[in-house]
């Protein structure tokens, strides 16, 4: 996945060490399976044009952002992965020319180049899949999982910036988790979370400047072809972090009129940061609404 990770657990001293290398082995395992930076799982996939889904992380993953895509009206689509190699994230970004945007464009699009079937993925001629809008969030929500089930009281999972955290019923922990500030990289607010994922999406992340002075990131919309321009960032409450992490993502292409579409209970609470350079405005929307400090 390309980023870092970090795990905070509660449980007997003489049982930690063995909880964190398990979380660690079990997230080294996920990114080797469905990261576009390696040959195993989903870089087999893209050479081929189909893989079994016998393994049940791709077919946990391709089965979400199947349901994703379509409730996010295609804003999250992680056939956008053309286009992303494209711009040449996260490497060497660059403007690409318009008529390879057109013909990258011609291979993008979940619903016409992706065929499924019980056990097995197909892609079209020419597209690629990346789940790096999706995969920290469902690694971190398994590591959690793995952890609480081997005997911790409580833990919290952070990949590349999402959070997955909770603890046993009766340990009654309460995490306090901050969301950064999109510009000045301090903290824009912090959030309280008894259980649950956190996570956050936007332009600050991987981009560059063009010479017109536009900031281009490496969301890009499938439906342009270019960088998002939705909002400057979104975080996003929820009861899966693989949910979290999707949604976050869609909301930096589509801002508040996607959120405002979005399925009733799919997620708790949204922040949206919109604006330039210039200065940012926040919104805020379900639990946040009435106390933005939890
Ligand atoms: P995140 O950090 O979760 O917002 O994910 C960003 C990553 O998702 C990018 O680096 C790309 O690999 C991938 N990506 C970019 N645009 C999209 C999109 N529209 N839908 C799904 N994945 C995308
Ligand atoms: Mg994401």
């Amino acid at each position: 996945m390309g980023t870092m990770a970090s795990i905070i657990v509660y449980c007997p001293p003489d049982t930690a060490e063995a909880l964190l290398e398990g979380a660690e082995r079990l997230v080294h395992d996920l990114d080797r399976r469905l990261s576009v930076y390696d040959d195993h799982g989903l870089g087999r996939l893209n050479r081929l044009g189909r893989a079994s889904l016998d393994d049940e992380h791709l077919r946990a993953v391709v089965t979400a952002s199947d349901s994703l895509q379509r409730i996010t009206g295609g804003a999250f689509d992680p056939t956008a992965g053309g286009l992303v190699r494209l711009w040449g994230f996260p490497a060497s970004p660059a403007l690409p020319a318009r008529e390879d945007i057109d013909s990258v464009l011609a291979i993008t699009g979940w619903e016409r180049m992706v065929s499924l079937s019980s056990d097995s993925i197909a892609l079209a001629p020419g597209a690629m899949v990346d789940f790096g809008a999706a995969a920290k969030g469902y690694a971190a929500d398994l590591a959690y999982a793995a952890l609480m089930e081997r005997g911790a009281s409580a833990a919290l999972v952070e990949i590349g910036g999402e959070v997955r955290c909770g603890s046993r019923p009766g340990f009654a922990k309460v995490w306090t988790v901050g969301i950064r500030h999109p510009r000045d990289g301090g903290l824009l607010d912090t959030v309280r979370v008894e259980q649950g994922a956190l996570a956050t999406s936007g332009d600050y992340e991987c981009f560059f400047i063009d010479s017109a002075g536009r900031r281009l990131s490496h969301i890009i919309d499938p439906s342009s072809g270019y960088p998002a321009q939705g909002a400057v960032s979104a975080s996003v409450l929820a009861g899966s972090c693989l949910v979290a992490d999707a949604v976050a993502t869609a909301l930096v292409i589509g801002g508040w009129e996607l959120a405002d579409s979005l399925p009733e209970g799919l997620v708790r609470a949204i922040l949206i940061v919109e604006g330039d350079d210039d200065g940012i405005r926040v919104g805020r929307s379900g639990e946040w609404q009435e106390s933005p400090n939890g």
